[in-house]
């Protein structure tokens, strides 16, 4: 369940809580669930009987208009494109591109790029999952409103089966991913609250710590930081010991060091990155995303720095330099990662720029 509130007075619900006995509405009380009936749930309840009771009928609800800002969002880019999964054009539904391909390439509709990932995964392979987070031609995960929609896609599509289904468990991660990248992060915050309730009532010991790290995210980018830091160490100190050169360590550190760097840490962050850089390079090489982003967190923990060198200053602006050039490359430049780096970059360049031009008092 993902409609983890109360629908009369939107108290957090327990797993087992009352639900209309049509639709299966949820409530904190069935006085609450009586009081719902008279206010105004009786004229929409067979409605929402007939569109697979209440948590189907709002995710199909919540598809469409995700689908409608991601078609919006992308129509400059997609005019006079075609599908290249059905080659038609925006007929019913218009059309979309959120990853790195370009030119005529990676134009699709949702539908179709959801109907393709539900037949790969179909084949019965959990690795063809990947098929709902990143497209199939460039590799690149989707993102931004583009990944939303797809979230829902995948969450409307396995939500009716058992909790215990795997596909079902990897769709609360979809879309709790999806409305991160969408920067609906309080959405995203309680889809992964109600992710982790979930895998510690039916998940093994150590099913959570993907979560955890994903709600460390959702708690930093809604504010929470402090939240964040404590969870980030822990998840970055456990794995670590598990195994200091995996990619979910080195994950991990990037988050870590995020944390620290919003908490203006920025010594511990330097150096829990100039151990961490070295390793991501010789591990997931040079090009990877993961080793830019830990490459983006130094810089940023250099030129954000007030005690910071003029030497110091040059090394940030110099790594963002080579960083960019390759987030462009590799990722192409409407990727979020180039976009945060290249607006570092500029940052970096203007801090330099104050810090070697005296101020008029200096210079009289
Ligand atoms: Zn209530
Ligand atoms: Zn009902
Ligand atoms: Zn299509
Ligand atoms: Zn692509």
């Amino acid at each position: 369940m993902i409609l983890t509130n109360c629908a009369a007075c939107a108290a957090p619900l327990a797993h087992d809580a009352p639900r209309c006995r049509r639709c299966l509405t949820r409530y904190c009380s069935s006085t609450c669930r009586d009081d719902h009936w008279r206010r105004g749930h009786q004229q929409i309840c067979g409605e929402i009987h007939l569109g697979g009771n209440a948590e189907q009928y709002n995710a199909d609800r919540k598809y469409k208009e995700a689908v409608a800002v991601a078609v919006e969002a992308c129509a400059a880019d997609t005019a006079g494109q075609t599908c290249f999964i059905c080659m038609d054009g925006p007929v019913e539904e218009g059309l979309v591109r959120g990853c790195s391909c370009r030119g005529a390439a990676g134009v699709a509709h949702v539908s179709c790029l959801a109907r393709q990932a539900q037949v790969a995964v179909e084949r019965g392979d959990w690795q063809n999952f990947v098929r709902w987070s990143k497209c199939g031609l460039c590799e690149q995960r989707y993102h931004g409103v583009v990944y939303c929609a797809l979230g829902w896609a995948c969450w409307k599509t396995y939500l009716g089966l058992a909790e215990e289904d795997w596909e079902r468990r990897l769709a609360m991660t979809a879309l709790g991913n999806g409305l991160f990248e969408a920067e609906h992060y309080e959405d995203a915050l309680s889809v992964r609250e109600a992710e982790l309730a979930m895998t510690r009532r039916i998940g093994e010991p150590g099913d959570d710590r993907v979560i955890l790290s994903n709600l460390a995210n959702s708690y930093q980018k809604a504010g929470r930081l402090e939240d964040a830091l404590s969870m980030t160490r822990d998840l970055y100190a456990g794995l670590k010991f598990g195994g200091a050169e995996d990619q979910e360590t080195l994950i991990s550190a990037n988050n870590y060091a995020a944390s620290l760097r919003d908490l203006n840490r920025f010594e511990e962050a330097r150096s829990l990155l100039r151990e961490t850089i070295p390793v991501a390079q010789r591990v997931v090489g040079e090009d990877s995303e993961i080793t830019l982003q830990l490459k983006l967190k130094y810089a940023q923990s250099l030129y954000k720095d007030d005690g910071s060198t003029l030497d110091d200053l040059c090394e940030a602006v110099a790594t963002l330099e080579e960083t960019a050039r390759i987030a462009r490359r590799v990722l192409g430049g409407a990727h979020p990662s180039t976009t945060v780096i290249e607006a570092s970059l500029q940052n970096s360049r203007a801090t330099l720029r104050a810090r070697e031009t005296p101020s008029p008092a200096e210079s009289a």
